[in-house]
Formats: C-alpha cells, sequence, structure tokens
C-alpha cells in the first residue's frame, strides 16, 4: 500500500480529503496511511509538515522505508474510512520559503564563491548549508547575497516536475541524483536546476529575503546560517531592538557601536588594574595596622580574625600578613559561603593545615593546602560562627 503524493505537484493545497487504508503504529504511537496526501514526509534535510486529520493532531510525518507509504503519526488514535487533513500554513510556507532560498543560496554560493554544497540542515531553531570552501571573505558573501537577493527580486517561476531520461540528460543538474528510477527535478527560474522531492514556493519573489546570518569554519567546510522570509524579519526585528537598546545606553549612533564597546572594554582594563593596585595597597594598609595591634604567640605575633568580606579580599589580607616576617593569621570570611583563610610567614615553623581542618570541622565544612597557606569552606556561617571556629585553631596553638 502506498501514498499517492500530491504536495509533487502543488506545495499550496492545505486542505483535502483522503481514504485511509491503514491503521497502524510507528515509535508506538498511532499513524494513519491514507491513499493519497499533502502531507509533506521529513526528507532531504526538510522537515515534515505538521496538520490535523479529523483534528486530531498530526506530529511527525515519515516515509516507511519498506514500500514508501506516508505515515501520520498522531498524538491520538484515529479510526475512520475518510478524513479531512489539514496542514499547518506557516509552518509550511515557511520551509517553502527556505528551502528554495536554499536552492538559490547554493547556486550563488557556486557562481560567486566557487563553495559547492556539501550539506544542509533545515529545522525550526536553524537553516544551515555547509559549503567545501573555507575562508569567505567579506566581499564573497556580500556577491552570494547580491546574487541570491536578485534572483528573488527577480521574481521567477519555480518548476517541479518529473523529467524523461532523454529530457534529464539534457538539463545542466547542480545535485546529480542519489536514487535511481523517477527523479524530481526542481528548477528555479533557470537560475538552478537539481533534483529534489522538497515542497517549494512557485515564484522566488515568495522567499522575500535570503540574508547570510553567521558563517563559521567546521575543519575543512563553512557551516553557514541563512534566513529567509518572515523569520528574516523576526532576526532583524530582534537584532534592531538590540541595537537600538545599546544605542540608547551608549548615547552613540549605531555605527560607532563596535568603536564604543572596545573603547569601554579598554576602560574596563584599565579600571581593574588600578582596582587591583588600590585593593594591594589597601590591603598592605590593614596590614600593617593589624600587626601593630596584634597578640603574641611565642615569637610570633598572631592574627585570629572573622570579617564579613569576600573570600578575596581576606585572602589577600591573608598574604600580605604573611608577607611580613613571624606572623600566624589565620582568617574567615563569613557570608553564604564562608571560608577560612590560614597562613603563616615563611620563617614559621607551623604546619596551618591541621588548625585549618580542625577548625573548619566547627563549621561543617572542608578544605586543605599547603603548610604556609590552607583554605576551606563554602558553607554558610555568620561572623560569630566564623570566630568561634578561629578560635578552636588559637586554641591548638597554646
Ligand atoms: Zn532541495
Amino acid at each position: 500500500m502506498t501514498t499517492e503524493r500530491l504536495y509533487y505537484n502543488d506545495s499550496y493545497t492545505l486542505h483535502f480529503e483522503a481514504a485511509v487504508l491503514e491503521v497502524t503504529t510507528h515509535a508506538e504511537r498511532p499513524a494513519l496511511v491514507l491513499d493519497r496526501t499533502y502531507f509533506y514526509p521529513e526528507g532531504g534535510g526538510q522537515p515534515p509538515d505538521h496538520g490535523t486529520l479529523n483534528g486530531v493532531r498530526v506530529l511527525d510525518v515519515q516515509t516507511r522505508p519498506s514500500d514508501r507509504a506516508v505515515l501520520h503519526i498522531l498524538e491520538a488514535p484515529l479510526r475512520a474510512d475518510r478524513v479531512e487533513g489539514s496542514i499547518d500554513a506557516d509552518r509550511r510556507r515557511d520551509y517553502m520559503q527556505h528551502h528554495s532560498g536554499q536552492h538559490i543560496l547554493s547556486q550563488a554560493l557556486e557562481q560567486a564563491a566557487q563553495a559547492r554544497t556539501v550539506s544542509v540542515h533545515m529545522s525550526a531553531e536553524s537553516m544551515t548549508i555547509d559549503v567545501d570552501r573555507t575562508n569567505l571573505s567579506p566581499e564573497n558573501w556580500e556577491a552570494v547575497e547580491g546574487l541570491a537577493n536578485r534572483i528573488v527580486l527577480e521574481d521567477r517561476p519555480v518548476r517541479a516536475w518529473f523529467p524523461t531520461a532523454e529530457e534529464l540528460a539534457a538539463l545542466n543538474i547542480r545535485k546529480l541524483p542519489e536514487v535511481n528510477g523517477k527523479v524530481r527535478i526542481v528548477d528555479t527560474g533557470g537560475f538552478d536546476i537539481t533534483a529534489c522531492g522538497g515542497t517549494h514556493v512557485g515564484r522566488t519573489g515568495e522567499i522575500g529575503v535570503i540574508k547570510v546570518v553567521k558563517a563559521e569554519r567546521r575543519g575543512e567546510t563553512t557551516r553557514l546560517e541563512f534566513k529567509c522570509g518572515e523569520r528574516a524579519l523576526r532576526d532583524y526585528r530582534t537584532k534592531n531592538d538590540v541595537i537600538n537598546r545599546l544605542t540608547a545606553a551608549l548615547t552613540v549612533g549605531y555605527w560607532e557601536l563596535p568603536d564604543s564597546v572596545a573603547r569601554l572594554q579598554d576602560q574596563n582594563r584599565t579600571l581593574q588594574s588600578e582596582l587591583k593596585a588600590a585593593r594591594e595597597q589597601l590591603a598592605a594598609h590593614e596590614a600593617a595596622g593589624l600587626l601593630s595591634s596584634a597578640a603574641t604567640h611565642g615569637s610570633c605575633r598572631l592574627v585570629a580574625r572573622a570579617f564579613s568580606r569576600s573570600a578575596d579580599e581576606v585572602r589577600l589580607l591573608a598574604q600580605k600578613l604573611a608577607a611580613e616576617a613571624g606572623v600566624i593569621a589565620l582568617l574567615g570570611a563569613a557570608g553564604e559561603k564562608a571560608q577560612l583563610i590560614f597562613a603563616r610567614s615563611e620563617d614559621v615553623a607551623l604546619d596551618v593545615v591541621p588548625l585549618l581542618k580542625k577548625a573548619l570541622e566547627v563549621i561543617g565544612a572542608r578544605g586543605g593546602g599547603r603548610p604556609n597557606l590552607a583554605q576551606g569552606g563554602g558553607v554558610p556561617a555568620d561572623l560569630e560562627q566564623v570566630q568561634a571556629a578561629i578560635n578552636t585553631a588559637v586554641a591548638m596553638l597554646a
């Protein structure tokens, strides 16, 4: 049992009647085989149509390999002798615009950039073409887009048909068919002639516009992403909105955005390094203050304190303290992810790791490090709890 594929000759009829030939399943979902259909089954890089049969949603359309019957895969079981089919018009038009757009783009890539199409991917998220060339220049892209959009603007007729063997032999076909037997040819206004089973627009003007939005190298090939028709309009709308918000925020013309952002990045780098220097100075100053009033432990000075600051700041302070001779610094940063940072000077014979581990037990955390600098934590602990943990370590020193 096979299905007459009416979309081959007419990609505009979206409502039709058909007889049910078979009620079956596909991947555990109910499925119907009809005597005739306008539903496009997934194939040739083009996703399937969506729509309804007697109001039941068609989730997927596939070709059954054994007999090439078209399986209409349904959301719910449907028992009927005849069905009324209805195809999702927006989705169909979207793929018609992009599939025809792809044929034109593939031909324009060959003519204007000597780049041959290796593969094509179409989905709801993106439409891409892989070509056998890398390092395409901005001039290449401009030439390719210019040529492709000229074919759109000329509103040329698109014809799809099954030629005779003699007719086929005489055609200058871009992509040779992989299958033996009946070959369907799509002639896009004499610009591009290729073998294809997809649904296409009747005239190139319906594509609206063809825009390459991204190109990236993938080994020896380039993958380009393109958009046609409504997708291109939505893309333009989104990007225009982003640009308008950026130009308003930066009070520059849109053409000044790249320079403006580069300037901001420059300023940011300068500010970062100035801030780092200022923090170092501040930490050194604070360390000197803490040391002048520090308790003594044998021949060492001992600073044991919890702070309500970032762990990075406390760590910097610990490093500044330990940079002086004869210092033990047992510091902590309270917060959602409290940290203990224990350090000692090079000239002090003390392993801070066991002290840290003991102190971390108090707040139920873990950590480690080297004998002269160790850190741990990551659990919530307030100032009082962190100070109590530090005090445990101080008690071990006694
Ligand atoms: Zn095609």
